[in-house]
C-alpha cells in the first residue's frame, strides 16, 4: 500500500463528533518530578487512516500513548475518543470504548501458551467486562462464551499465520512472532482503534513485511491505527500522515515526504540516524 492510495478523505465520514476524527489530542502535558515529558501535544487521527507518530528518542510518544490510552493521567489537556471525553478513565474503560494499545508480553504470560494468551487477552485488557453478567447458574452461557472466545482465537491464530505455534510457551517465540501475538492480544478485545508503540522492534525483516500486511488488512477492514516507528523508511513506506514530536509537543505534520524533507524535523533529529 502507498500513501497514493490512501484516501486523504477518509476520515470525512462525520461522526458523533461532529468532525469525523476517532481521536482528538488537545493540550496534553505530563510531567514526572522536574522532567516534562508531554507539554501541549494537540493532534487528531483520522479514521480508517495508519497514522505514524514519531519523534527522537525521548520527545514524549510512549508517555502520550499512555495518556491517551488512560495508563497515565494528565496534568492538563484532554483526550476524545469517538466524540467522549476519556481524560482520566482508565485502560479498562478505554478499552471497553474500542481503544487499546500493545503492550510487550509480560514475563507471566510468557509461561502460557499462545491459545491461553489469546482467551486471556479479552479479560485482561477489558477486566471482567465479559464474564460480569454470569451467575453461577447459567453454566451454559459461560460455555457459550467460552466457545465464542476459543473461536475467535482460533480466528486470530490464523490471521497471524501463528496457528501452528498455538501450544508453544509464549516465552519460547522469536521477537517477531511474539510481536505478532501481541498485535493477536489486543485485537482479541475488537477494538476500533489500535496505538501501537514500536511493534517492529527486534523482528526480522520477513516478519516485519508481514506485520506491516496485517495492519494494512485491517486497516482496509476499517480499523485506524497510531504507530510509533523509529524507522524513517517503514513510514514512509506505510503511513498516509506523520505526526512528528519533539519535546513534549507536535513539531510538525504532514504527508511522510514532506515531513522527511522538513528543516525543522532534520534538526530536531541531529544527531540520530532516520
Ligand atoms: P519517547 O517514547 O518519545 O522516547 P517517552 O515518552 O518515553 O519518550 O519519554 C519522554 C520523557 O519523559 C523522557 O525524558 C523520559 O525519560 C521521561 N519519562 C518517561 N516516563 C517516565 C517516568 N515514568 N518517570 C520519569 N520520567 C519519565
Ligand atoms: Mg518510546
Amino acid at each position: 500500500m502507498t500513501t497514493a492510495e490512501q484516501s486523504p478523505d477518509i476520515g470525512s465520514e462525520v461522526d458523533s463528533n461532529g468532525n469525523g476524527h476517532p481521536l482528538v489530542v488537545d493540550g496534553l502535558e505530563k510531567h514526572f518530578g522536574g522532567i516534562t515529558a508531554v507539554d501541549g501535544a494537540t493532534f487528531h487521527v483520522e479514521r480508517g487512516s495508519l497514522t505514524g507518530l514519531i519523534g527522537p528518542n525521548g520527545a514524549g510518544k510512549s508517555t502520550t500513548f499512555n495518556l491517551i490510552t488512560g495508563f497515565h493521567e494528565p496534568d492538563a489537556g484532554s483526550v476524545t475518543f469517538n466524540g467522549q471525553d476519556v481524560t482520566g478513565w482508565t485502560p479498562f474503560e478505554i478499552a471497553n470504548q474500542g481503544m487499546v494499545r500493545t503492550f510487550q508480553i509480560a514475563r507471566e504470560l510468557g509461561e502460557m501458551t499462545v491459545l491461553e494468551n489469546l482467551m486471556l487477552a479479552p479479560q485482561n485488557q477489558r477486566g471482567e467486562e465479559l464474564w460480569r453478567s454470569v451467575t453461577p447458574g447459567e453454566r451454559g452461557q459461560v460455555k457459550k462464551q467460552e466457545e465464542a472466545l476459543l473461536e475467535r482465537s482460533w480466528e486470530m491464530l490464523d490471521f497471524f499465520e501463528i496457528d501452528h505455534l498455538w501450544d508453544e510457551y509464549a516465552k519460547n517465540l522469536s521477537g517477531g512472532q511474539r510481536k505478532l501475538l501481541e498485535m493477536a492480544r489486543v485485537l482479541m478485545t475488537d477494538p476500533e482503534m489500535v496505538l501501537l508503540d514500536e511493534p517492529l522492534a527486534g523482528v526480522n525483516p520477513t516478519l516485519e513485511k508481514k506485520l506491516m500486511k496485517h495492519v494494512h488488512q485491517l486497516r482496509e477492514e476499517g480499523y485506524t491505527f497510531l504507530l510509533v516507528e523509529h524507522d524513517m523508511d517503514i513510514i514512509m513506506e506505510n503511513c498516509g500522515h506523520v505526526i512528528v514530536m519533539h519535546q513534549g509537543s507536535v513539531l510538525a505534520e504532514g504527508e511522510p515526504a514532506d515531513i522527511k524533507a522538513n528543516d525543522q524535523v532534520i534538526d530536531a533529529y541531529l544527531g540520530e540516524d532516520i
